[in-house]
């Protein structure tokens, strides 16, 4: 039996050897105007090397013959969305509603919207989330055309659960396979955001969470909200809206990384009322609350960045209609709130790929990194619009689009 097992493993170590020494035989040499590494490195005329998948070398300056020659443009690393709603879609109707909906129409809807983030640019997607992810994360893994999926699965949303109960339900939540545990701290912005959770509540779900070796990501805009997430343990916070200076100094004192949203989602709403208004909370009431919010969330925004330490990574929130135009929140942190671009590509980089606890492996380009790499026509750091003109993506060594400039 011993020694069955002994010629098998051989057996497949020989295979290996040699898949492996095929794709060994031929590195992938990408050559770029230039390199953003995600850290705050820019290279000139840089090549990078890709073998199996990762990246093997960084040459400045290179003048070796390179497999894609990408004249003019900025390679950079694939980028990370931190927050959104990968199988949100609209209906048949237009409607963002998807009653009447089949399971394969909802599925074949979320695998769409994971290719066109891909396309845009989005190696990496935290999806928080809905139990269909779950599926989806597994197709990507099999080969499927997708982002790197991690799920929070379903939210903790009833605050009349108890501090007990929902220690259960974080529990339950990663044994059915949840990268991390959303909680809804607060109210949506369209009821006002108001505190739902108490602390107690609060600290009792981002404890269990990290007791599971688990992050927990937090719904909140209301300032006591934020103020109990960050005092809970919590691991990250969403939204903010109402945060004051004084919640974003606890957050960066405490090390809670902070996701806000001033470009994508609200816009999405507002630009498509017509789509949304009478589903839910969805009524004209909320739409006043939103727009209301919209120069109150700047504000905060603004406040947080003059917050030293406060770690700030990308997140769209992006729901139906707004996958593939993730990079739009990118955009408005540098155009209208003032982020410098060097900053908010880290956040969509390096600091995302920290905040999912990927940070040794996706977010920057440096021998060892899996090989997520994107190449954009323009320079961000002058021009972050470039950021929406994706033209060369890889992931983990596959190329996903590589088409020419228009
Ligand atoms: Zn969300």
């Amino acid at each position: 039996m011993r020694l069955t097992r002994l010629v098998l493993s051989t057996a497949c170590a020989v295979l290996t050897g040699t898949a492996a020494s095929v794709a060994q035989d031929a590195p992938i040499v990408i050559r770029a105007a230039r390199l953003i590494d995600g850290r705050g490195g820019v290279l000139q005329n840089a090549a990078v090397t890709v073998e199996r998948g990762r990246i093997t070398r960084v040459d400045p300056r290179s003048s070796a013959p390179a497999t894609y020659d990408l004249a003019g443009l900025t390679l950079l690393p694939g980028m990370i969305d931190t927050h959104a709603h990968i199988v949100a879609h609209y209906g048949r109707d237009g409607r963002a509603s998807n009653d009447g909906e089949s399971e394969a129409e909802r599925t074949l809807h979320a695998l769409q919207n994971g290719y066109d983030t891909l396309l845009a640019g989005f190696t990496t997607v935290q999806s928080i989330g809905a139990p269909l992810d779950r599926e989806l994360r597994a197709a990507v893994e099999r080969g499927a055309p997708g982002p790197r999926l991690l799920t929070s699965l379903e939210p903790l949303t009833d605050p009349a659960l108890e501090a007990g109960e929902l220690r259960q339900r974080v529990r339950k939540l990663v044994a059915d396979g949840a990268d991390l545990v959303k909680l809804f701290a607060s109210r949506s912005i369209r009821e006002g955001g108001g505190q739902t959770m108490s602390d107690e509540q609060v600290a009792a779900v981002c404890g269990e969470a990290r007791a599971l070796g688990k992050r927990s990501w937090v719904h909140a805009h209301a300032a006591s909200a934020v103020a109990a997430a960050a005092r809970g343990g919590c691991f990250a916070v969403t939204h903010g809206f109402y945060a004051t200076r004084a919640e974003f100094a606890l957050m960066a004192e405490r090390g809670v990384y902070f996701e806000p949203n001033i470009g994508v989602v609200i816009q999405q709403y507002l630009r498509n009322k017509p789509r949304y208004l009478g589903i839910g909370n969805f009524d004209e009431k909320g739409f006043a609350f939103m727009e209301a919010a919209v120069p109150v969330n700047l504000a905060a925004f603004r406040q947080a960045l003059q917050q030293p330490k406060l770690k700030i990574v990308m997140g769209t929130d992006a729901g139906a209609g707004a996958h593939g135009r993730n990079a739009d929140e990118v955009v408005a942190r540098v155009r209208e709130g003032g982020q410098r671009p060097t900053d908010a590509i880290a956040g969509v980089t390096s600091l995302g790929a920290e905040a999912l606890g990927l940070g040794d492996r996706i977010g920057t380009i440096a021998p060892g990194m899996e090989a997520d790499l994107i190449a954009v026509d323009g320079d961000p750091l002058v021009d972050i619009t470039a950021l929406r003109r994706v033209l060369f993506v890889m992931k983990g060594g596959t190329i996903y689009r590589n088409v020419a400039r228009r």
